[in-house]
């Protein structure tokens, strides 16, 4: 059944919480679940802190000997150089990170970022041996014209062109539309799970059915407590990704014990 896969729970902090506010977070959050041990037992936990946060996140995650996760909200394609600004997945490995976002709308939007640009992301975050988790999803248009299957597979199958099937085993992919990010509008858990079985069905044809099966893929968009566990009942929904939600550590906890 699907809890072969460790269900994923994860909270993009996006620019939110300097580094002494996301130690406070952190803390609140290790606080919550730790009176619970269970919790890390049934899902994996993980948090996606600004980069100034990330070496005050580990040092605290190393020091407590915490279960907790963590990932880059981005990466560069190169691993260093004249970049700047830009942070490498060589830095992020350095810091302990797991897993590093890839794509995410907001990357997309304000930073017009490619698809082309997206699938060398995916190649640098390997390099490094960073997790990808790689964000796709339609914007209110297409999903208001039908074609947002279609549009959101494009999405996948171009920034993953020609990765091999081991490395796509290994991959998280979150299911974000648009118009539910941030704005209260969730989707409903019927339209989570219609686009994560696509997604599944279309990483077994670009692989196979062994490939499709360990994949995680998450729903991301208004997620919060109340909503959590119809979502994460889905049969081909693996997790979740939070934003505003995890910015609460209580909420975001509560969201980590949701029951199957
Ligand atoms: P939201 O953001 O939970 O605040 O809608 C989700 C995301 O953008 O990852």
């Amino acid at each position: 059944g699907k809890y072969v896969r460790r269900p994923l729970i994860a909270g993009n902090w996006k620019m939110n919480m300097d580094h002494v506010q996301g130690i406070t977070l952190l803390q609140k959050l290790a606080w919550t679940l730790d009176d619970n041990k269970h919790d890390y037992e049934r899902v994996e936990v993980a948090v996606f802190p600004p980069f100034t946060d990330i070496r005050g996140v580990q040092t605290l995650i190393a020091g407590d000997d915490l279960e907790i996760v963590y990932g880059g909200q981005d990466l560069s394609p190169n691993d260093s150089g004249a970049y700047t600004g830009d942070i490498s997945g060589q830095f992020l490995d350095r810091l302990g990170c797991t897993y590093v976002l890839v794509g995410h709308s907001e990357r997309r939007t304000v930073h017009q970022e490619s698809d082309e640009l997206l699938r060398s992301k995916v190649d640098a975050a390997y390099r490094h041996g960073l997790v990808p988790v790689l964000c796709v999803g339609e914007g209110l248009e297409v999903r208001q014209a039908g074609t947002h299957v279609e549009h959101t597979l494009e999405q996948l199958r171009a920034d993953l062109d020609g990765l091999d099937a081991e490395k796509a085993a290994e991959l998280v992919v979150a299911y974000e539309p648009v118009w539910a990010i941030g704005t209260g509008e969730v989707a409903g858990p019927e339209d989570a799970q219609e686009m994560c079985a696509a997604l599944r069905a279309e990483i077994e044809k670009l692989y196979d059915a062994d490939t499709a099966s360990k994949v995680r893929l998450l729903y991301g968009g208004s997620v919060k407590a109340a909503n959590a566990a119809s979502i994460l009942r889905e049969r081909d929904v693996d997790g979740v990704l939070v934003g505003g939600a995890s910015l609460d550590a209580g909420e975001f906890a509560n969201i980590v014990r949701f029951e199957h």
